[in-house]
């Protein structure tokens, strides 16, 4: 299944020989150093994030074993004009003065990119070089997501474990596990007064519908969502039934069509609101044929508003 994760550091890094051997393992010609601009991103931690998962380390040292060569993007969207800056080392890093709220020792993903210092790339490159906080994030494949009670797929097979809820004094975690694929990892800028969005997709590949990727992400509240989407999507589809009957009803009473069946076609392939549309005209034609007011309903309406409203009141 895939996955995104979200962190906010990035930072400037020199150049030294070293570096630039690495980063011309990736480039089609050699290039020196006043030709590339390198930064760092922490990509990601063992830390539990907002939806209650986290990386464990051995998923923290693959994720680092797959990252070299990829290359990075300023959006999510996956063209090849935005892929400006590619990944030529990777290390875990292992703070043992910090632990996660778990108790392990912390421990993060570091990636050192490059991107070719040209004038197209002159302004993300401005915004690295001064400090203007980025939302970084990476997208890969796992395996599998671990509960850390019970081991065994979250929320599948039995699993009754919720990310994020104590059992017995400790809080159930999301592992995510045997990642296989880094296939993204992006940045862009945003307003540093912002705070950090931590934002995962969860989008498992082998999901037929809509409804099975809802299930299987484990996620109460996506499920309570879901389902009120598809009572209200219902509903929806009911009106617009009925909405079709009316236009139908009112097409043969205008005169303007003659045939039930082919307004019946007509309108099943309009949207909304040419369908309301046809309705307000035929509705203008029914009218016109069949004024709705008759004399009498005129005058018995006028009677009524004689009425010195001060009887109504109590
Ligand atoms: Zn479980």
């Amino acid at each position: 299944m895939r996955v995104y994760k979200e962190s906010a550091q990035m930072g400037r890094e020199e150049i030294t020989p070293e570096e630039l051997e690495l980063i011309n393992m990736y480039a089609k010609s050699p290039l020196t150093a006043q030709q590339v601009f390198t930064f760092s991103l922490l990509l990601c931690d063992n830390e539990i994030d907002r939806d209650g998962e986290c990386f464990p380390i051995p998923s923290l040292e693959r994720l680092c074993e797959l990252l070299p060569g990829t290359t990075g993007i300023t959006d999510h969207s996956w063209s090849a004009s935005n892929q400006i800056a590619r990944v030529y080392r990777a290390e875990v890093v292992k703070d043992p003065a910090k632990q996660t709220s778990y108790g392990e020792e912390y421990a993060y993903l570091k990636a050192w990119a490059y991107m070719l210092d040209t004038e197209a790339n002159g302004e993300i490159i401005a915004q690295i070089k001064g400090g203007i906080k980025k939302e970084v994030s990476i997208g890969c494949s796992v395996k599998t997501v671990e509960c850390s009670i019970c081991s065994r797929p979250i929320g599948e097979n039995g699993c009754p474990h919720i990310r994020g809820q104590e059992y017995d004094g400790t809080v159930c975690r999301g592992l995510l596990k045997e990642p296989e694929d880094v296939y993204e990892w992006s940045f862009v800028a945003v307003p540093s007064q912002t705070e950090a969005g931590v934002m995962k997709r969860f989008a498992p590949s082998d999901c037929g519908t809509f409804k099975e990727y809802v299930e299987r992400s484990g996620r109460e509240d996506f499920i309570v969502q879901y389902e009120g989407l598809r009572k209200r999507a219902k509903l929806g589809d009911e009106y617009i039934e009925s909405v079709k009957k009316e236009v139908i009803k009112l097409g043969l009473l205008s005169g303007m069509w003659h045939e039930d069946t082919a307004l019946a076609n007509a309108a099943g392939k309009l949207d909304f609101s040419e369908l309301m549309s046809l309705k307000t005209a035929f509705e203008k034609r029914v009218d016109e044929l069949y004024p709705p007011e008759s004399q009498l309903y005129r005058e018995s309406r006028e009677l009524k508003k004689s009425v010195p409203e001060t009887e109504f009141m109590v």
